[in-house]
């Protein structure tokens, strides 16, 4: 099982609508909606021990990411979360970390679920909201477009327990109306990419990839977790980092330097 197989089996199935973009756009007379979830669970996205701050920070953070590649800005979040203890300290310093960032990124908790668990899971769905028809997909990339990063890549597979995630949503107001695709960096930049070319029915070419100071230039390629944005756009876009073009050939193909570039990011199921 691979995620990508268990995602082809559910896009067929009846019922089932919209899988395959950062969220979910629902349209809107003035402005569009978007929806994403994503979940976050002890010794799979973060170690036993670590700060609750940072675990209620970065549960959020992968949402507002996500929010932030549709071109969208964030408008409010529900947390369901299942706790180990009983101790309310930790569980209202987890809030407290997920809270400022949530205020820092104007968006407000408006409901959700609190249980008991033998090890901590949260589930956090986040709602933002976009102009009319201006969301940010996958499926736009044309021939001829340049392909950005929102800056140099390979920090957090270096060291994806430590630093907080900072969703780049102050780079969501210039790319929508701009920018022909986007998606955020979770599992590394040959498979990210890999997809949105799928998704688009193009190739692309890489010739240079900024890498992060202390990372290396695998890591930078196909480290998961950096939570930049990669952005598809036929004119320059301010504050990001041209690394390649778009081109007509075999979907989903890749090449850096003249090489086929293998998608080798993260899957949650590959072993
Ligand atoms: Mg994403």
């Amino acid at each position: 099982m691979t995620e990508r197989s268990v995602l082809d089996w559910l896009a067929d199935q009846p019922g089932v609508v919209g899988l395959g973009d950062d969220c979910y756009i629902v349209p809107g007379p003035m402005e569009d909606q978007v929806f994403t979830t994503d979940m976050f669970i002890e010794g799979v996205h973060f170690k036993t021990g670590q700060a609750p701050e940072w675990i209620g920070h970065n549960a959020l953070a992968r949402g507002l990411s996500d929010i932030a590649a549709m071109g969208a800005d964030p408008r409010f979040c529900l947390v369901s979360a299942a706790f180990p203890s009983d101790d309310e300290a930790w569980t209202r310093r987890f809030f407290q970390g997920l809270l400022k960032l949530a205020r820092e990124s104007g968006c407000v908790l408006t409901g959700g679920d609190l249980s008991h668990t033998d090890r901590f899971v949260a589930d956090i769905m986040v709602c933002g909201v976009v102009p009319r028809g201006l969301a940010l997909r996958r499926d736009g990339a044309k021939p001829g477009h340049g392909v950005y990063v929102s800056d140099a890549l390979g920090t957090r597979a270096r060291d994806r327990f430590c630093s907080l995630v900072k969703p780049r949503l102050d780079l969501a107001q210039s790319i929508r109306g701009r920018a022909s695709a986007c998606m955020d960096l979770s599992d590394g930049l040959s498979i990210d990419l890999h997809r949105l070319c799928l998704a688009s029915g193009v190739s692309a070419t890489l010739s240079a990839v900024p890498v992060a100071p202390g990372a290396t230039e695998e890591q930078a390629l196909h480290g998961g977790e950096d939570y930049e944005l990669l952005i598809v756009s036929p004119v320059q876009i301010p504050d990001t980092i041209r690394i390649g073009s778009i081109v007509a050939g075999t979907p989903g193909v890749i090449s850096y330097r003249g090489t086929v570039l293998e998608p080798k990011g993260y899957d949650h199921f590959a072993t």
